[in-house]
């Protein structure tokens, strides 16, 4: 039968942290519901794909790291497709759809999708679907939703045309050629063709619309299984004793209940919703399929043979100082630590380089975890995870980062994210292990279309952790295997380097800010970042307070895992004559500080030497509780190696000395650069300098970059347009250098 044969698509994706190609996972699995075969890989499988010869339609989707780069596994192909000695029509024949991943709180929003999309259009591809720019910092949802609600009626699109303009040019070198004998590919595409018709035929009564949309019309229960228990008739409602009947509150049976406990029960929270979302029927994503069989094995010891140290640029080294650098009564508590790397001469770093550090779970988050999977008891067992035959998920592998002969205890410590924040298909399957139907219910609704605003402000805003929801949910008892298949990889945490090597051989200085996640509905108390909490608690002993001289004398600090992080840009100019500016409040000081250590050993080297001008745009809350390395930037002032240091204190009353009646007193960095636009734009259009912003990406850097945008327009008398083209070109000319975290 000619329908058999179903029309393919490409999907490649270029993912850092997992979400590009879960996308493109969650896309490959839905292809065959709409009647196609997805040919799913990532962009750095050169072996399973090749571009030069698609004629597939092609769907891209990728994610965008560091300083608006690609990620990791897309590089190569953007050095491949960037290449000059590519023909200007290289991709005359590809037709390609392109979801970019990004976060608006950094400058170059989406450029690794863009960079992709650009190259492409100069090599003459053509899209068959608006590209869509999805906003981690508002949540990726709000653009994905939709962009992949249009893909699958695009593809078809897509697919028809091309199917046909290749049927007419076949048509045509037909009619031009005398030969009678019958050309191969005519029956393919006729083959491809029919299907795809036959399949747009039995789908005009499913609305494709949505891919939410698809789960619910698959069978007509699926949609009123979702409906509340209530109005399915369910008794489970008066029988739930918890606190979470008011979940149906406007159902037969809640009505009975007493007006005032409605009252007080009308809050919705984590566990509880309030109609309208209560009582609607619910379209929920698809199923995603299991495909890891994980087996729990008893073995006398297990030789942890893989986990993440076993990379030889992984190092294991000792804290040799720490010290706390805010006072007791700042509202953030900032940490200094040294690492003694003398053991390790491969850890030769230079200033701007950062580092990775390896933190584990924490013992009790894992302990619980295990209690609550009923596992305690076989935490030392080797864990066996292999790939299901008979799984429908399409390119399905085993995570390269869940290691072969690890035991459970190990897996759980250093290898899965438990901390993680659930995705919706989590939520979806975790349903499916959930006992009680209210719960599951909730945990229906908080995945769905319906349910979009509470998943985003019980999950995904207080950043609830997989642990706290399971708590939560005391009736959900997912298998293993399940978590293996969605928790993501429990990542190392980056951190940039506060020294210099000429300064301090043998040593690695770091600052952080201990990270604090309030309480919110499902977690009873608030908590600390995992890395910033695991290292704080690794030196609360041993902890030297502000204002205390001694060193951490003999108590003896523990060591931690740690590797340098390639690729860095953010460099000091390789010419030590020319002029540059840093701005870096909070913890944002730390390189600089390497880049001052590093100049002052250079200038104390070679006195004759020319160098430029160096400024620091610094800002804390106050003076005296949060000013970091307050004494270090000043002697480099007094020795010269800082010509500029311009402080700002947003909560002082007294701002500082520069401030005058007819100046406004500046409280943010941005505000007292904007008093020396000047100098800086100077600095920066005329004299070939450098501007360097480091720390918090959420608003800091934005608005460093807008004042710099206000200062150009002013300072090159330009528009709006023309002022952030330059500041554009500075960017490329990788003089206007972040490095930006939050
Ligand atoms: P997690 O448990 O992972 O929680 C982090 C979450 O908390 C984030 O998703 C975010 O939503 C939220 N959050 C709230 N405040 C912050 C904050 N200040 N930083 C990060 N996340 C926050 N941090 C430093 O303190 N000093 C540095 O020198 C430094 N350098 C970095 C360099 C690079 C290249 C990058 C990418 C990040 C850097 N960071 C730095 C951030 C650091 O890697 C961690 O993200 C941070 O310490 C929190 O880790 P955690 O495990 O404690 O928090």
């Amino acid at each position: 039968m000619p329908c058999e044969v179903k029309p393919r698509f490409v999907i490649l994706y270029g993912s850092q942290k997992g979400q590009a190609q879960s996308i493109a996972e969650g896309i490959a699995e839905e292809a065959e519901e709409h009647g196609l075969v997805a040919d799913l890989s990532c962009l750095d499988q050169i072996e399973k794909y090749n571009l030069e010869k698609e004629t597939a339609p092609v769907v891209f989707i990728v994610s965008t790291t560091g300083d608006g780069e690609p990620p990791d596994n897309a590089l190569q192909f953007v050095k491949r497709i960037k290449k000059k000695t590519l023909p200007p029509d290289h991709y005359k024949h590809l037709c390609y759809a392109l979801l970019a991943l990004g976060d608006t709180n950094y400058a170059n929003f989406c450029n690794g999708g863009k960079t992709i999309e650009r190259r492409l259009q100069e090599l003459e591809a053509k899209q068959f679907y608006a590209t869509g720019y999805a906003d981690d910092g508002i949540g990726l949802e709000v653009v994905v939703d939709p962009w992949l609600a249009g893909l699958w009626k695009a593809i078809k699109g897509a697919l028809s045309k091309m199917a046909s303009d290749r049927t007419a040019h076949i048509k045509e070198n037909a009619a031009d050629s005398a030969k009678t004998t019958s050309d191969s590919s005519i029956p393919d595409v006729q083959l491809n063709l029919l299907s795809l018709t036959d399949h747009q035929d039995c789908e005009s009564c499913v609305d494709t619309d949505s891919k939410f949309a698809s789960a619910a019309s698959s069978s007509a229960s699926a949609v009123s299984d979702l409906r509340p228990a209530s109005s399915a008739g369910s008794s489970g409602l008066a029988s739930h004793s918890r606190g979470s009947a008011s979940v149906f509150t406007s159902a037969p049976q809640a009505q009975a209940v007493d007006a005032e406990v409605l009252h007080v029960e009308l809050a919705a929270s984590l566990t509880c919703s309030i109609p309208p979302l209560s009582e609607s029927a619910l379209n929920v994503p698809a199923l995603p399929p299991s495909y890891l069989d994980v087996s729990l094995q008893e073995v006398d010891s297990v030789e942890e043979i893989g986990g993440p140290f076993n990379k030889e640029t992984i190092h294991n080294v000792p804290i040799s100082g720490a010290v706390q650098l805010t006072r007791g009564d700042s509202v953030k508590t900032a940490l200094f630590l040294e690492l003694d790397i003398s053991a390790c001469p491969m850890m030769a770093y230079r200033p701007g380089d950062s580092f990775n550090v390896f933190c584990p779970n924490r013992a009790e988050e894992v302990d619980n975890l295990l209690h609550r999977l009923g596992l305690q008891d076989q935490r030392n067992y080797r864990v066996n995870v292999t790939l299901r035959k008979d799984t429908t998920k399409k390119g399905a592998q085993v995570p390269a980062y869940i290691p072969q002969s690890v035991s459970l205890l190990f897996l759980l410590t250093w290898c899965l994210e438990i901390r993680s924040v659930p995705k919706k298909a989590f939520l979806r399957a975790l349903a499916e292990h959930t006992g009680d139907s209210v719960q599951k219910r909730r945990l229906q609704e908080l995945c769905s279309k319906q349910g979009a605003a509470d998943y985003n402000q019980y999950v995904r805003d207080p950043s609830l952790s997989f642990l706290e929801l399971l708590i939560s949910f005391p009736s959900c008892s997912p298998p293993l295997s399940l978590l293996t298949e969605h928790l993501p990889k429990l990542q190392p945490r980056p951190y940039s380097a506060a020294s210099s090597c000429l300064r301090h051989p043998g040593k690695l200085h770091f600052v952080f800010n201990m990270v604090e996640f309030p309480a919110s509905s499902g977690r009873p108390a608030g908590r600390r970042g995992l890395c910033t909490g695991w290292l704080f608690d690794l030196i609360n002993p041993g902890l030297v307070f502000p204002g205390k001289a001694e060193s951490s004398g003999s108590t003896a600090l523990p060591k931690i895992h740690v590797s340098f992080r390639p690729g860095c840009t953010f460099r000091p100019p390789s010419d030590p004559s020319l002029p540059f500016i840093m701005v870096g409040p909070g913890t944002g000081v730390a390189p600089f500080i390497g880049f001052l250590q590093q100049r002052e050993a250079e200038r104390q080297k070679d006195p004759e030497a020319v160098f430029g001008e160096t400024w620091l745009f610094f800002g804390c809350r106050h003076r005296d509780r949060d000013y970091l390395f307050r004494e270090e930037l000043e002697s480099f002032v007094s020795r010269g190696t800082l010509n500029h240091l311009k402080v700002c204190f947003s909560r002082d009353d007294r701002g500082e000395e520069e401030s005058t009646p007819s100046t406004p007193q500046p409280r943010y960095v941005q505000h007292n650069l904007m008093l020396h636009s000047q100098q800086v734009t100077d600095i920066l259009l005329k004299h070939n300098g450098y501007l360097y912003v480091c720390g918090d990406a959420k608003n800091m850097a934005k608005d460093v970059n807008e004042t710099l945008v206000e200062m150009i327009k002013t300072e090159l008398q330009v528009d709006q347009l023309d002022a952030m083209k330059r500041l554009a070109s500075l960017r490329e000319e990788k003089r206007y250098l972040q490095d930006i975290w939050g």
